[in-house]
């Protein structure tokens, strides 16, 4: 088995990904600058997982840390995850995110081809379909990404499909994210988000545990079941194992391939809410507002396709995944405390 370099290792889907990775017998070496993260989410992953990784902490818009790592460590492929994620950022700081999250993964590319590491997973995300024509989405549906996080998402693939076409012995995987939502079961890891959470989720636990007064509930006249948003929630977890999955395939020299990782039932924010308020056991307070700019009504996988190329399919429901959110909300009321 081989050493897998984990960008952003130490972030909400990296510390997930590296448990699972550790427990399937890899190496890892993690890669992350801690800008969005902590550090103790990586003694927590070692403690999960009974064994130890090696953590640079580093930028991989650094050259030279770069280098460090490829010349002292036997990497054979690339799990990359960092990046910025926060669509209304993205449209406030457009060269923020496409100095991150595109310059540097060039430069990652760059150097993965100087050694000679070819084998790469890279962290992309549903919102490359925009608003879909319809739902389930396909894996061949018009890409057509509305804001700048996403479409740094999209030419991320689009630059890896260049590489691939300008030399067959790289081995791509470009994983297409739905909602990922929950936590590990132990209550060490989760989603720790900086100041007021954006996503629905992390919103709804802090309003469970009393950080925050009430959810908004940002539109109730989608042309959905109930009039909200529905959306494609994922257990980390299940994420985490797609991408163990996605490195044994990549094994096998698959060449370029591009899957989603959803679990293609889509849930309502209001159906989301019911789910979460009975694992807290407790009444969570909401208000109905406007919807929110750049919302799209409804978001699911066709999820066939992993299924039939991935061997993967997600095994976690929506009560799981608030199940295990709660956990690690309650037993981590400030996450992991140095925000
Ligand atoms: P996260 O912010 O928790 O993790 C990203 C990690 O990368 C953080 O630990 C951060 O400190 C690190 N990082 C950022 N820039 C870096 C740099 N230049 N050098 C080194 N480290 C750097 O985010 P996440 O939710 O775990 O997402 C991981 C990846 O998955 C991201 O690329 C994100 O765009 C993508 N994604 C996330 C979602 C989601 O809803 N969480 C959905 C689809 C795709
Ligand atoms: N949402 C909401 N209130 C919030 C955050 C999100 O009603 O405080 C809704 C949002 O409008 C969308 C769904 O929850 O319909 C999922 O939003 P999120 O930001 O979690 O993920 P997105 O699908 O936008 O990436």
């Amino acid at each position: 088995m081989g050493k897998i370099l984990v960008t952003g290792g130490a972030g909400y889907i990296g510390s997930h990904t590296c448990v699972e990775l550790l427990s399937s017998g890899y190496e890892v070496v993690v890669v992350d600058n801690l800008e969005n993260s902590s550090k103790k989410a990586i003694e927590r992953v070692e403690s999960i997982s009974g064994k130890n990784l090696d953590l640079v902490i580093g930028d991989i818009r650094d050259e030279k840390i770069l280098d460090k790592i490829f010349m002292n460590q036997m990497v054979d492929s690339v799990i990359h995850f960092a990046g910025y994620k926060a669509v209304g950022e993205s449209v406030e700081f457009p060269l923020k995110y496409y100095e991150n999250n595109v310059s540097g993964t060039i430069l990652l590319l760059e150097k993965m081809k100087e050694y000679n590491v070819k084998n790469i997973v890279f962290s992309s995300s549903a919102t490359v379909y925009g608003d879909p024509h319809e739902v389930p989405i396909k894996e061949g549906f018009p890409l057509k990404p509305y804001n700048p996080y996403g479409k740094t998402k999209r030419m991320v693939e689009m630059i890896l499909e260049d590489l691939y076409e300008s030399d067959k012995s790289w081995n791509i995987a470009l994983l297409r994210y739905f909602n990922p939502v929950g936590a590990h079961e132990s209550g060490l890891i989760g989603e720790d988000p900086r100041g007021i959470p954006n996503n629905l989720t992390p919103y709804i636990t802090q309003v469970a545990v009393g950080k925050l007064k009430k959810l908004s509930v940002f539109g109730n006249d989608y042309p959905t079941k109930d009039g909200t948003g529905v959306r494609d929630f994922i257990h980390v977890k299940d994420l985490a194992l797609g991408h163990v999955r996605a490195i044994e395939k990549i094994m096998e020299k698959p060449g370029l391939f591009c899957v989603n990782l959803g679990t293609g039932k889509g849930y309502s924010v209001l159906e989301v809410l019911k789910a979460f308020e009975k694992a807290c056991k407790k009444e969570i307070p909401y208000s109905i507002e406007p919807r929110r700019p750049g919302d799209i009504a409804k978001c699911y996988a066709d999820t066939n396709y992993a299924k039939e190329f991935l061997k993967w399919e997600a095994m976690f429901g929506i009560e799981k995944m608030a199940e295990d959110a709660w956990n690690w909300q309650k037993n981590n009321p400030d996450g992991y405390g140095d925000n």
